[in-house]
């Protein structure tokens, strides 16, 4: 934790399906302690290698519900018109409030929600260096089956169209140089943040 007692900014990170808005996001809590990475309740079940309470909060539709309906989540929405992923409020605004930078990844319906309810918010918008190459990434990791495949990249289509909503773009063409950028974006220094 940081010692400064200063609220600091929240900072969303957006963007396409299949990006890889992910992997930056696990770099920065690799290479970046000093930066606060929001943990997602989901209602979708957890992939081989996703440890519950790190990657998400994996929780049932009824315990999610609960959480909507008693304001504790920030933002949420259902994701590839399918499963239902949602910020919890209250570890952020604790971070905040004691000065800690906080990023949030998560899906473009959510950044909109956040710009309506924290406006004083950076929001980054992470693109692919081209459609071709975002088809190629998402065919390659294979965790997907072919009708999900679909779904997705229909989601991306309408997400790349919305890169002038946000404030700033990084180009993910390198995991690392991305990486530095976005810290770079929420004004953390590099110096002792280990190897590039
Ligand atoms: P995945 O299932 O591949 O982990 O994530 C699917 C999508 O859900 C990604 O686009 C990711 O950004 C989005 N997502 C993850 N957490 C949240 C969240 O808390 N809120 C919203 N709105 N989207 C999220």
């Amino acid at each position: 934790m940081s010692s400064s007692t200063a609220p600091a900014r929240l900072t969303v990170l957006a963007g396409p399906t299949a990006v890889g808005k992910g992997t930056v996001s696990a770099d920065v809590r690799d290479r970046y302690p000093q930066v606060w990475l929001s943990v997602s309740a989901t209602t979708r079940s957890p992939r081989p290698g996703e440890e519950d309470g790190v990657h998400y909060l994996f929780v049932g539709p009824e315990e999610f519900d609960r959480m909507v309906a008693a304001g504790e989540m920030l933002e949420w929405a259902v994701v590839h018109g399918r499963n239902r992923y949602g910020t919890p409020r209250r570890p952020v605004e604790e971070r905040l409030a004691a000065g800690v930078p906080v990023l949030l990844e998560i899906d473009l319906q959510g950044a909109r929600q956040v710009r309506g309810s924290m406006p004083d918010a950076r929001f980054v918008f992470l693109a692919p260096p081209s459609y071709d190459e975002l088809v190629r990434r998402l065919v390659g990791r294979g965790t997907e089956d072919e009708e999900e495949r679909t779904r997705r990249l229909e989601t991306a289509r309408v997400e790349l169209a919305a890169e002038s909503e946000f404030d700033v773009t990084i180009v993910n063409d390198d995991v690392h140089r991305a990486t530095d950028e976005l810290v770079s974006v929420m004004g953390v220094s590099s110096v002792g943040a280990g190897s590039a």
